[in-house]
C-alpha cells in the first residue's frame, strides 16, 4: 500500500489510488444547491464505498484523511457540506459504533447501501453550550408494549440545531432514560425520523432558519410529543431494558456511563475540527498569497502587494504557526487513532491534548484569517475569495465543544488533581 505524506511529515496509511478517487468525488460537491440536493450529494457519495461509516474504528487515517480532504474546499463551499458531512460520519455512525450492540452495528452496512442520512440529536435549547451535560429529552420505557416513549416536556428541551434534521432517514437521539420510575441517566437511541410515507408520528420539526453561511445545510429543531420506539432501538452495548416487573435497567460494564462512552465520539470529532480549522486557514492563505503576489502596489516603489511588510511578515508567521500546530493535531490524530483500532478509552493526558489542540486550532486560526483580511485590503471584500467562508471557523469554535466550555473544563479537572498546598506536610 503506498502512504501519502502530510505536510508536518506524518505517514498516513492511506493509498494514494483512493486518495485520489476521494479527492475526485469531493471535487463534484456543489453548496450553491437547496438543502434537499445537497443531502443527495451526500447519500452519493457514501453510496461510493470510498468511506465506511466503520471507518473511524476500523480505519481512522482515511476517516481522517477524508475530512481533511473535503476541508480544502470550505474556502470555496463554505461549512455546510463539511457538517453535513462530519455529523453522519462521526455523530451519528460514530455514536454507533461507540455504544451500539453488535447487531446495531451491522446496521450500518445497510444505511450506507441504502443512502440513508442520519442525524445526532444531542443539543437541547436550554443546553446550548452545555449540550450532553444538560439532557431533558425523557425517554420513558413502556413496560406493557416493550417500548420508549420520547418526549420533550417543556420547549427547553426540545432538540435543537440538529443538522440535517429535515431530510435525515435516521437519527441517534440523546435522552435521560427512566424505567419504572427510575432515571437512568443520558442514553442513546438509534430511531427512524422519517420512512417513505414522510416523518414519523408525534415528531415536530422546525427549521432553524437562514444563516450567515452554510445554507446548503439544514439545520432543525426538533420536539417529541410522545413518540413511540421499539426496544431495539435503544443503543446497548454498555447498558439495557430487561422487560417484565415494570422494566429493570441492566448495566453490562461496570463504572462505564452510555453517556461517557457516546462522549468518546467528541474526541475524533475535536481532532476533525482542529483539521478543519487549520485546513481551511491554510487554503485561504494559500488562495489570497495567490493574489497579492501578482497585485500590482506602490510602496514608495513598484512592487507586489506580498511585498508589503505586514503582510509578508503574517504569511511567515502563519506558516510557522499553522506547521506547529499541524504537527501537534497530527500527533493527537495518531495517539487516538490507536486507541479507537483497540475500543480503548483515550488516557487523560491525551483527552487533554485533543481539547487543547481544538481550542487552539480553532482559536489561532480565527485570529490568522481575520488578520489577513485586515491586512489584504480590498481583496476581502470581494466574492470567491474564500472571506466570505470565514464564519466557517465561527462553526469549529463552537462543534464539539465551545472553546470557553472546553477551557473552563481542562482547568476544572487541573483543579481537581491537583493536591491542596502544603498537604504533603499534613499527612
Ligand atoms: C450549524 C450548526 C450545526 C449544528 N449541528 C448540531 C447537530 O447536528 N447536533 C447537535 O446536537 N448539535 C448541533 N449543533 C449545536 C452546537 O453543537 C452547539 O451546541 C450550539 O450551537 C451552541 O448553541 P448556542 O451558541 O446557542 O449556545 P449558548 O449556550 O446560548 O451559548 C452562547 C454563548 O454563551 C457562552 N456560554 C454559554 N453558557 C456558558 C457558560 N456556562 N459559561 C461560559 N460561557 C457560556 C458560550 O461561550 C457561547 O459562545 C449545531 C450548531 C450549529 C450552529
Amino acid at each position: 500500500m503506498a502512504t501519502h505524506t502530510q505536510p508536518c511529515g506524518k505517514a498516513m496509511a492511506v493509498s494514494e489510488e483512493w486518495r485520489q478517487q476521494w479527492i475526485e468525488a469531493v471535487s463534484k460537491i456543489r453548496s450553491n444547491v437547496s438543502y434537499e440536493e445537497s443531502a443527495q450529494q451526500l447519500r452519493s457519495l457514501q453510496q461510493t464505498g470510498l468511506l465506511k461509516l466503520t471507518d473511524l474504528k476500523y480505519n481512522p487515517g482515511k476517516f481522517f484523511e477524508a475530512h481533511r480532504l473535503l476541508a480544502r474546499h470550505a474556502p470555496n463551499l463554505g461549512p455546510g457540506f463539511w457538517i453535513r458531512f462530519t455529523v453522519h460520519y462521526n455523530l451519528f455512525a460514530g455514536s454507533v459504533l461507540a455504544v451500539g450492540n453488535e447487531q446495531q452495528v451491522k446496521q450500518l452496512e445497510e444505511i450506507q447501501q441504502k443512502g440513508f442520512l442520519g442525524c445526532f440529536g444531542l443539543t437541547e435549547k436550554l443546553a446550548g453550550v452545555n449540550s450532553g451535560g444538560v439532557v431533558n429529552t425523557i425517554a420513558e420505557w413502556d413496560d406493557q408494549t416493550q417500548e420508549f416513549v420520547i418526549t420533550s416536556p417543556e420547549v427547553g428541551a426540545q432538540k435543537n440545531w440538529i443538522s440535517q434534521g429535515l431530510v435525515g432517514e435516521l437519527a441517534v437521539v440523546v435522552a435521560d432514560l427512566r424505567v419504572a420510575g427510575k432515571r437512568c441517566g443520558a442514553h442513546a437511541f438509534l430511531m427512524e425520523l422519517r420512512d417513505a410515507k414522510g416523518p414519523v408520528p408525534n415528531v415536530e420539526f422546525g427549521d432553524m432558519g437562514r444563516k450567515t453561511v452554510g445554507n446548503d445545510l439544514d439545520n432543525a429543531w426538533i420536539a417529541f410529543h410522545g413518540a413511540r420506539v421499539p426496544r431495539h432501538t435503544l443503543l446497548s452495548r454498555y447498558g439495557d431494558v430487561q422487560p417484565g416487573n415494570g422494566g429493570t435497567y441492566v448495566s453490562k460494564v461496570k463504572g462505564l456511563t452510555n453517556m461517557a462512552m457516546i462522549g468518546q465520539r467528541l474526541f475524533s470529532g475535536r481532532v476533525a475540527v482542529a483539521w478543519a480549522a487549520l485546513t481551511f486557514t491554510r487554503k485561504l492563505f494559500e488562495m489570497t498569497r495567490a493574489y497579492s503576489d501578482h497585485k500590482k502596489c506602490w510602496i514608495p516603489k513598484n512592487s507586489t502587494l506580498t511585498e508589503v511588510p505586514q503582510l509578508q511578515h503574517l504569511y511567515l508567521r502563519a506558516d510557522e504557526t499553522l506547521k506547529k500546530l499541524e504537527n501537534f493535531v497530527g500527533s493527537c490524530e495518531k495517539q487516538l487513532s490507536d486507541c479507537l483500532q483497540k475500543d480503548e478509552i483515550p488516557p487523560m493526558a491525551l483527552q487533554e491534548a485533543i481539547a487543547s489542540a481544538k481550542i487552539l486550532a480553532s482559536e489561532t486560526s480565527i485570529d490568522l484569517c481575520f488578520r489577513l483580511k485586515q491586512d489584504v485590503g480590498s481583496h476581502a471584500l470581494m466574492g470567491d475569495t474564500g472571506f466570505e467562508q470565514m464564519d466557517f471557523l465561527q462553526a469549529c469554535k463552537f462543534a464539539e465543544g465551545d472553546s470557553r466550555i472546553l477551557m473552563q473544563k481542562l482547568a476544572r479537572d487541573r483543579v481537581r488533581i491537583s493536591s491542596p498546598l502544603g498537604s504533603s506536610f499534613l499527612d
